[in-house]
């Protein structure tokens, strides 16, 4: 007892003298495994947050380990001067399983969306941009523009890019909004941070022909929808819809920080048009290979261990696709998610009291079905 206080203390105090105080957090999380975490005072978690979508094989998956460790001992660093080792057999495994032509590597979600900005712009040679209500894309300069929520972006204004924003879900409201200089629209394919919205039916089929009709890209935030998290590689894999960009991050590298860029046939940046010194590193090459890796043999049982969440979850109306998961519980959803951590499992209040779950997609049943008891009852 003495030595919990004492360690959870130290870090505490130190964080609050020395830490920009921009989260708010209680929990010391110091040791993972699958889909389990334990925090400084030794107290297990079955984790449905797993670093916000990001720990999809798990923590510490040990094909992941090994690659980064393997990886580390021969290089970890030489910058895109020179050809990197696994990052040109990520590209070719990432383009195959997107359906995209090319592939090009950033360090984060708001990067991957900072680069289908400046694609766009260059490629097109329009400047304006259309996104949609409730989205979020990142919390830098250009991907903060085409952010919707006011109580993040306004404090920042002025930004670019220019950006128009319609409801999720109106495509009559879409097609007012894009003009002869709209560049792209953004969209998520399911929306994540405002707590697993769906998208209405027809919608991300409809934006593909405003898109046609116009010129304008269609840009499909996948960073937190992609890389299986739904049961397919892609979300908007579910709507037969073919993009011009996709954009991924969260867990295509099983947390080490990685994002990357997909384009179409056609859709490039030439010489000198991007670059990065950190991005599409050896180590994060070698992670997101070995992380394809495990999610090729676990990707076929997403959509099962969804809909076993979703059974025992179905009191409380759950929307769900594969392992990505959301409750509307109203202002309670920080007391639930209190009690849920209380009770061993680790859930995430989003937007506008939505609970939402993202656990690893390795899970197994128990896990679940211990998770759905403790939830229910701390809804109650
Ligand atoms: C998390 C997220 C981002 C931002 O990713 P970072 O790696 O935090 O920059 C962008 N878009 C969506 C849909 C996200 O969920």
């Amino acid at each position: 007892m003495k030595r919990r206080d004492k360690v959870g203390q130290t870090t505490r105090d130190l964080d609050a003298r020395c830490y920009m105080p921009a989260f708010s957090r209680s929990i010391e999380i110091v040791q993972g495994s699958g889909a389990r975490v334990r925090d400084a005072d030794g107290k297990e978690y079955i984790d449905c947050v797993a670093g916000i979508a990001v720990c999809s094989t798990g923590h510490c998956h040990p094909a992941v380990v090994q690659a980064i460790c393997a990886q580390s001992r021969r290089l970890i660093h030489c910058s895109n001067l020179y050809y990197v080792p696994h990052q040109a057999e990520l590209a070719e495994k990432l383009v195959g399983i997107t359906g995209m032509a090319k592939a090009f590597f950033v360090n984060s979600g708001a990067e991957a969306n900072e680069a289908a900005i400046k694609l766009a712009r260059v490629r097109t040679g329009r400047k304006k941009f259309v996104a949609f209500t409730h989205a979020f894309h990142g919390r830098t300069g250009g991907s903060l523009a085409v952010t919707h929520k006011p109580g993040i972006r306004e404090p920042f204004e002025p930004l670019e890019p220019k950006c128009t924003f319609v409801e999720y879900g109106d495509l009559e409201g879409l097609k007012a909004a894009v003009d002869a200089d709209t560049a792209g629209i953004f969209v998520e394919a399911i929306l994540g941070e405002s707590g697993v919205i769906m998208p209405p039916e027809g919608f991300l089929p409809g934006i593909r022909e405003i898109c046609d009709d116009s010129g304008a890209l269609m840009i499909v935030d996948e960073v937190q929808t992609g890389m299986g998290r739904t049961g397919r590689w892609l979300a908007i894999q579910h709507h037969g819809v073919q993009p011009d960009i996709v954009t991924l991050a969260k867990g295509i590298a099983s947390g080490f920080p990685m994002g990357a860029l997909l384009a179409r046939e056609g859709l490039e940046f030439s010489k000198g048009e991007h670059g990065s010194t950190f991005a599409g590193g050896p180590l994060a090459c070698a992670a997101a290979r070995a992380t394809i890796g495990v999610i090729e043999e676990i990707l076929p049982d997403v959509p099962r261990k969804g809909e076993r969440f979703k059974r025992g979850l179905a009191a409380h109306n759950p929307r769900a696709c594969g392992l990505m998961i959301g409750m509307t519980v109203g202002e309670r959803c920080s007391e639930i998610q209190q009690t849920c951590a209380e009770n061993g499992v680790l859930v995430n209040c989003a937007a506008d009291g939505n609970l939402r779950l993202v656990p690893p997609l390795i899970i197994s049943d128990d896990e679940i079905d211990t998770a759905i008891e403790v939830i229910n009852a701390a809804i109650g």
